[in-house]
């Protein structure tokens, strides 16, 4: 069966590298995007001048109809969806008594309904196949606590929660589940704590220095694989040893 996969957020940052390197495995990939149009094009063209399958498509994770039917096109283009990478994320930072109801709001929708949309949009396909992989990218913050940080931690928890008991669900039909957790990433996401704040980080992480996108790509891709066969349920703590 062809090698299909969709990335949620993959016009730049963690969700890029991720398309990158699953192109570069043989996959046809669907690369969703929010707002980034031109990145995602950009990064479709890259793909598609490489002679690797590429499709960019506009949707809001949170919108059911609409990444639902991102979904439908790309396997329209390439056939079902065989690996599934839930990568779309949103934070911000507040004190716990300044989140809105707003905010709190979307900020499941998009990091935890994401998820439950994508996967109930491609698992019919899986189950009737017999097979199929997810990554859902959490954080360390959705395994440790943070400061500022409880909605997006209470999310990322949840994504945990969701890896491990789907994995425990889908087994039986050959589909695993597993998850990745970076630490502190250089992307767009983490640009606004500033240099200062990224530096001393850095000097906190064993390893020495900040995560790459392609660091979290790398793991990613290692659980899409055929080689990962017996892993499901898993989280794989991609921090430089920050949280050890
Ligand atoms: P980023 O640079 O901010 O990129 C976010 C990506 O998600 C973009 O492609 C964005 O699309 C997309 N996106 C956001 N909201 C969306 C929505 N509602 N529907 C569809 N796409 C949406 O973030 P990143 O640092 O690469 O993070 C990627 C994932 O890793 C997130 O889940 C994040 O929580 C997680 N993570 C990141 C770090 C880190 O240090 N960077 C650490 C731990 C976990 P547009 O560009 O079109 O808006």
């Amino acid at each position: 069966m062809r090698k299909v996969a969709f990335v949620t957020g993959g016009s730049r940052g963690i969700g890029r590298a991720v398309v990158r390197r699953l192109a570069a495995e043989g996959y046809a990939v669907g690369i969703d995007y929010l707002q980034t149009e031109e990145q995602a094009r950009a990064l479709e063209a890259e793909l598609l001048a490489q002679g690797q399958n590429a499709l960019a498509v506009q949707a809001d994770v949170a919108d059911r109809e609409a990444i639902t039917a991102a979904i439908r096109r790309v396997e329209a283009a390439f056939g079902p969806v065989t690996a599934l990478v839930n990568n779309a994320g949103i934070a911000e930072q507040h004190q716990f008594q300044d989140i809105t109801d707003a905010f709190w709001h979307r900020i499941f929708a998009v990091n935890v309904d994401g998820a439950f949309h994508t996967i109930q949009a491609v698992l019919p396909r899986m189950i009737h196949e017999k097979a199929g992989a997810i990554v859902n990218i959490s954080s360390i913050w959705g395994q440790r606590g943070a400061s500022c940080e409880a909605a997006y931690s209470a999310t990322k928890s949840a994504v945990i929660g969701l890896t491990r008991s789907l994995a425990m669900e889908l087994a039986p039909s050959g589909i695993r589940v597993n998850c990745v957790a970076p630490g502190v990433i250089r992307t767009d996401m983490t640009e606004v704590l500033g240099e200062d704040t990224l530096s001393s980080l850095a000097e906190e992480t064993p390893l020495g220095r900040l995560g790459t996108p392609e660091d979290v790509a790398a793991a990613v891709v290692f659980l899409l694989r055929e080689e990962a066969g017996f892993l499901t349920g898993q989280v794989i703590t991609a921090d430089g040893g920050f949280i050890t």
